[in-house]
């Protein structure tokens, strides 16, 4: 992937002080909505106002988007507001619609990019645009798919590309709607340095009052932009109500949010330190849910051993773990101190969990 050198060039374009910002409703459902939200984000940070035409919804029944005709508006927002306009495209003849009607920005759908045959399609049809196409994630917590799509787009000789992350589906009810996985935006950043990164807080969170922390950690781990779903009237809008902001709100979010900026060395030092600092968070937040997880399992141990009336402590099976913990810890460069301890931390608080449940 050596021609990715210049990708940052369309973002630059931009000659922005803030992180770019792509703001609009999750679907456009009227002319007088789009004109209407378009106005008020006219004058705010956002650069590039969204709207969906196309809407792939998991369920059949739900509103599907209002088709072509939704490319008008946008354009006549475009000529009124002067905002570029951006939309989902999630197969040839969507792209070739969107190119008619000169749509500035494209992207490429989570539900869309998990598909080889869909991207390739809209790689074909996109063969050498100069305009701005922003690939998702997949919907699964998959790199390779999402780098593949990639791949195919390089292929297709698009020069303008970018990444959006929002977030990924999990069957384990969370308190996000797709889970962030904060790890694949850091490795998809360290395998593309040099293409825009832009976080989407709306569908990561699925409501509103999360967006502002999302968003203020994708700064903090250096994202170039924000995608912030924004409509007049939030509650009654026709998809996505929970996760949409005002305009207002959407302003205020801009206006209180830390943005990092690397324009001298106590900035960039303190920009780095902020940067690995929310790796280290991201990490933190996973050991705490996989020992959690772990603590479940060794629950339902507990109730096992409760029915058969067996010791909680089962001293052979305790040490052979421990052992190969440590053997495992010394190839990752962890001291066998350390690995002791740990595990043998976590086997305490295992057995305590056991003992309550067993003499309950
Ligand atoms: C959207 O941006 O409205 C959308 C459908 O997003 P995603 O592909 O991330 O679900
Ligand atoms: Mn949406």
């Amino acid at each position: 992937m050596e021609n990715n050198k210049n990708m940052r060039s369309w973002l630059n374009n931009f000659e922005l002080s803030h992180p770019l910002v792509i703001g609009g409703p999750c679907s456009a459902e009227t002319e007088e909505q789009v004109l209407k939200i378009a106005h008020q984000l006219k004058d705010s940070d956002v650069s590039i106002f969204r709207a969906g035409i196309w809407k792939p919804r998991t369920r059949p029944g739900m509103f599907e988007g209002v088709g072509a005709i939704g490319l008008k508006w946008l354009q006549k927002a475009k000529k009124e507001t002067g905002l570029l306009i951006a939309t989902e495209v999630a197969n040839a003849a969507h792209v070739k619609l969107a190119l008619e009607h000169d749509i500035d920005v494209l992207w490429i759908g989570a539900r869309s990019t998990v598909s080889p045959f869909i991207v390739q399609e809209i790689a074909d049809a996109l063969n050498g645009t100069e305009k701005i196409v922003l690939v998702k994630n997949p919907v699964n917590p998959d790199l390779a798919l999402w780098l593949g799509g990639m791949e195919r787009l390089y292929s297709a000789n698009i020069k303008n590309l970018g990444l959006i992350h929002r977030g990924f589906s999990s069957y384990e009810k969370s308190k996000y709607r797709n889970i962030p996985e904060w790890q694949i935006a850091i490795e998809v950043q360290n395998k593309f340095p040099d293409l825009p990164l832009i976080c989407d807080p709306s569908h990561i969170s699925g409501r509103r009052d999360l967006i502002f922390d999302i968003s203020q950690t994708a700064l903090d781990l250096n994202f170039d932009g924000l995608m912030i779903e924004s409509h007049w009237d939030p509650d009654n809008a026709w998809s996505d109500a929970k996760q949409q902001v005002t305009p207002s709100k959407l302003i205020e979010i801009m206006k209180n949010l830390k943005i990092r900026k690397q324009n001298n060395l106590e900035e960039e030092y303190k920009s780095k330190l902020d940067n690995y600092r929310s790796q280290i968070d991201v990490f933190d937040q996973n050991i705490l849910e996989t020992i959690a997880k772990r603590m479940k399992i060794s629950n339902e141990i507990g109730s096992l051993k409760k029915t058969k009336n067996v010791a909680v402590l089962q001293n052979k099976r305790w040490k052979e773990v421990l052992e190969k913990m440590v053997i495992e810890g010394k190839e990752k460069d962890l001291s066998s101190e350390f690995t002791r301890k740990i595990f043998k931390a976590i086997h305490q608080e295992s057995i305590n969990h056991q003992e309550k449940i067993i003499n309950s």
